[in-house]
């Protein structure tokens, strides 16, 4: 396989670039290729504005979708971002990697996707009419292709838990996983988090690197999160309302769109 790993930490050195480094190792080791867009080392822009559109008349209103559109049709948006659309296409895994900065990816990698995951490559996608809602939600450019979030969190695993004050960690993940993965088409693999990262020592380090190297060699294998496909029948076409009758006895929330006879579950 060929695998992008998207790393968002500020410090090389941290548990982060500590963890990204096994995950590299045990991939090549595995015989994958590997590439890695390391964002604040390369200086990644993070906000969307006109220089990212560099078509748009100096006079003309901004209207982001529009811009994005457009100079994507054409091959013009921006170098750095035209980069990273050729690392996603080349790659048949993609792994985003960060800290959880509160509750959600730092800002560094949300521009990341803002400005990359343009109209026309990962939204905009195919028919869109009474009958058809675009290719998304398990269609899309990146259809076939299968993503894994690594993430650290401070906060404890069972204050993510069901129950937890903080919220369930798969609620709290569903927009990453769910809205910018597999809304372009991603198979979402069940994401590797840390818990507890603050106050982890270097007797800790190894047991959580194991479980990363054996999420690595699974990256091809592991089953993907079972998401509802749009277009599979379990939606109404144009309400996008799941069909009545088909959530389980207890879904409500995110978990309706699970498929119902399986439940997303963390495998490590
Ligand atoms: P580091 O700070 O780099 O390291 C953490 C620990 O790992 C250190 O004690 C370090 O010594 C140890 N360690 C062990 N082995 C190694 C090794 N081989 N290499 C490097 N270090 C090692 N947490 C939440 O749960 N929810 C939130 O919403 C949240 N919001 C936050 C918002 C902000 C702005 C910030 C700054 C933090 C937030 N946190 C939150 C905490 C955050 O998730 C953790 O600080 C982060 O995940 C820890 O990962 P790190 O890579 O930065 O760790």
């Amino acid at each position: 396989m060929k695998v992008l790993l998207v790393f968002a930490h500020p410090e090389p050195r941290s548990l982060t670039g500590a963890l990204r480094d096994v995950a590299v190792r045990e991939l090549e080791a595995q015989g994958h290729g590997v590439r890695v867009s390391d964002l604040y080392a390369d200086g990644w822009k993070s906000t969307v504005d006109r220089a990212d559109f560099p078509s748009l008349a100096p006079d003309a209103r901004l209207k982001v979708p529009a811009a994005s559109r457009a100079d994507f049709e054409t091959g013009t948006l921006t170098d750095d971002v035209r980069v990273e659309h050729e690392k996603l296409l080349w790659a048949d895994a993609l792994i985003l990697q960060f800290p959880l900065w509160w509750f959600t990816m730092p800002a560094i990698l949300k521009g990341w996707v803002d400005r990359v995951f343009a109209y026309g490559f990962a939204y905009g996608v195919g028919e869109h009419s009474d009958r058809r809602w675009g290719d998304r939600y398990g269609e899309g450019t990146f259809a076939g292709k299968r993503a894994m979030l690594i993430v650290t969190a401070g906060g404890w695993q069972p204050h993510y838990a069901a129950r937890g004050v903080n919220g369930p960690i798969d609620d709290l993940l569903f927009p990453i996983n769910h809205g910018i993965l597999y809304y372009p088409g991603y198979d979402v693999l069940p994401p590797f988090v840390v818990y507890s990262a603050d106050r982890l020592d270097e007797a800790g380090f190894e047991p959580v690197a194991e479980r990363l190297r054996e999420r690595m060699r699974t990256l091809a294998t592991t089953l993907p999160i079972p998401y509802r496909r749009q277009n599979g029948g379990d939606y109404l076409i144009p309400s996008g309302e799941l069909r009545p009758g088909l959530e389980g006895a207890d879904a409500s929330g995110f978990a309706l769109h699970l498929d119902g006879a399986v439940k997303i579950r963390n495998p490590l």
